[in-house]
């Protein structure tokens, strides 16, 4: 008798405490959606950087002609003459400049960062190779990143002569618009958190 009565009143408290998180569900989502401060990182979290952020894809390289690409024609155009002109000469000794990277979007940065912090489970050592939206020289449409090995240590050599540095001592791959033509190339930093 006592257990009879007590059922259907289970029942109803299962009933109201399962409709209270759905509506609690529903307000949190509607919140989320009209606050920027909670929508973007949600938004990120779902959007994957593509090409017209300007992502290559993985083991994917280049040539500095693609400019349908928005990877290389993001990138400043005084930065890509000075690359076409050392790569002519490169060429001389056999060597082509393969782009892995040129201009990328803040959210394909912030996208990267994300990436290797999660990788490696180390956020400052991530930082040392991925740099913020807000520092990096891609976002800017400042800096390439180039393959292969042939062609990074011909630039090393020779990049100075078309204003062409490596800025980071830590990336063998990065190079920038940095000095005159025949000018000195800066000190490098050590990396791109620094
Ligand atoms: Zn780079």
């Amino acid at each position: 008798m006592f257990q009879s009565t007590q059922r259907p009143v289970r029942r109803r408290q299962t009933v109201v405490i399962a409709s209270l998180i759905l509506v609690i569900v529903a307000v949190l989502l509607s919140l989320a959606m009209l606050s920027p401060i909670l929508w973007g990182p949600m938004k990120a979290a779902l959007h994957t950087p593509g090409e017209a952020d300007g992502r290559l894809a993985d083991g994917i390289s280049v040539t500095l002609d693609a400019t349908h690409l928005p990877a290389i024609s993001g990138l400043d155009p005084e930065l890509r003459e000075a690359m076409l002109r050392a790569e002519t000469d490169a060429a001389a000794d056999g060597i082509t400049f393969e782009i892995t990277s040129g201009w990328r979007s803040a959210e394909l940065q912030q996208w990267m960062l994300d990436e290797r912090i999660e990788l490696w489970a180390d956020e400052e050592l991530a930082r040392q190779f991925v740099a913020t939206p807000e520092n990096s020289h891609h976002v800017t449409g400042d800096a390439v990143d180039i393959a292969s090995l042939d062609a990074q240590l011909w630039l090393i050599d020779n990049g100075s002569r078309y204003g062409l540095c490596q800025t980071y001592s830590n990336e063998r791959w990065h190079f920038e618009l940095a000095t005159e033509p025949g000018g000195v190339c800066p000190t490098m930093l050590p990396d791109a958190a620094g």
